[in-house]
């Protein structure tokens, strides 16, 4: 214990830690990635009564949320999200995109694994793969922030992580910018099982950073289904409301 002290705090000399959602420097001697203020701050979805497919917060007294009640057979079994997409939480998953420190995927994937947890119980996992990203962002960046979280979760989790399952096809547009219904139009057709025998017969937990109109989760679902997965859930570190 003493010697993991003091390597920590070598480790925190070298690389001062900062806060994950303020970016405010942390006391030397914190092992901790968020300060006591962003603790009490952030919004966590599991302060909220969430529809039981979707995650998203809604009203009390409802089971499920009015987009979930209407859908007609949803691919998935249920989505998990860690923070409501606003604040502080959107600032950092932003910087997520952009910078890659691990600190970010690992703090998300910590708190996640205990929602994932708390709504799969009794959910034996066999695999985690992550929501493929645009190939044009892949050639241009070489960053995938939706692997590095699935990645972080998967060894929390001790469930193996299978690399590039999916695939996006070229040329799609950006989801962000979108409407609601251009979006599910974006989506449609564009993601591909590239290894479909790795998944047949098996629980999939499909991972991504941030769920807005369900409608990545919805197509990846589909298409993992229709390569014989026995179940598919989600997780994603934000939502939005
Ligand atoms: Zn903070
Ligand atoms: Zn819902």
């Amino acid at each position: 214990m003493y010697y993991e002290n003091i390597f920590h705090l070598l480790l925190n000399v070298l690389f001062p830690p900062r806060c994950v959602f303020c970016r405010r420097w942390m006391p030397l001697t914190s092992s901790d990635r968020v300060c006591t203020a962003c603790r009490n701050e952030i919004t966590y979805c599991m302060s909220y009564q969430r529809c039981i497919s979707c995650g998203k917060p809604i009203d009390e007294e409802m089971k499920k949320c009015d987009f979930c009640r209407v859908y007609p057979n949803l691919p998935f079994e249920r989505i998990c999200s860690a923070y409501v997409y606003e604040g502080k939480a959107k600032e950092a998953l932003k910087r997520f995109k952009r910078e890659r420190y691990q600190g970010y995927a690992q703090e998300f994937a910590e708190y996640l694994k205990a929602v994932v947890e708390y709504d799969c119980t009794n959910v034996k996992f066999d695999v985690v793969i992550s929501v493929p990203p645009r190939p044009e962002r892949m050639k241009k960046e070489g960053y995938d922030q939706a692997r590095c979280l699935a990645k972080e979760l998967a060894g929390r989790m001790n469930v193996t992580y299978l690399e590039s399952v999916m695939r996006q096809k070229e040329k799609r547009a950006k989801q962000s910018g979108l409407g609601r219904a251009a979006r599910m139009k974006n989506v449609k057709g564009n993601y591909v099982v590239r290894k479909p025998e790795e998944i047949a017969g098996k629980v999939v937990l499909l991972v991504d950073d941030i769920c807005t109109t369900r409608a990545t989760f919805l197509e990846c679902a589909k298409m993992l289904k229709e390569a014989e997965a026995a179940a598919v859930y989600c997780a994603s570190a934000a939502t939005t409301i």
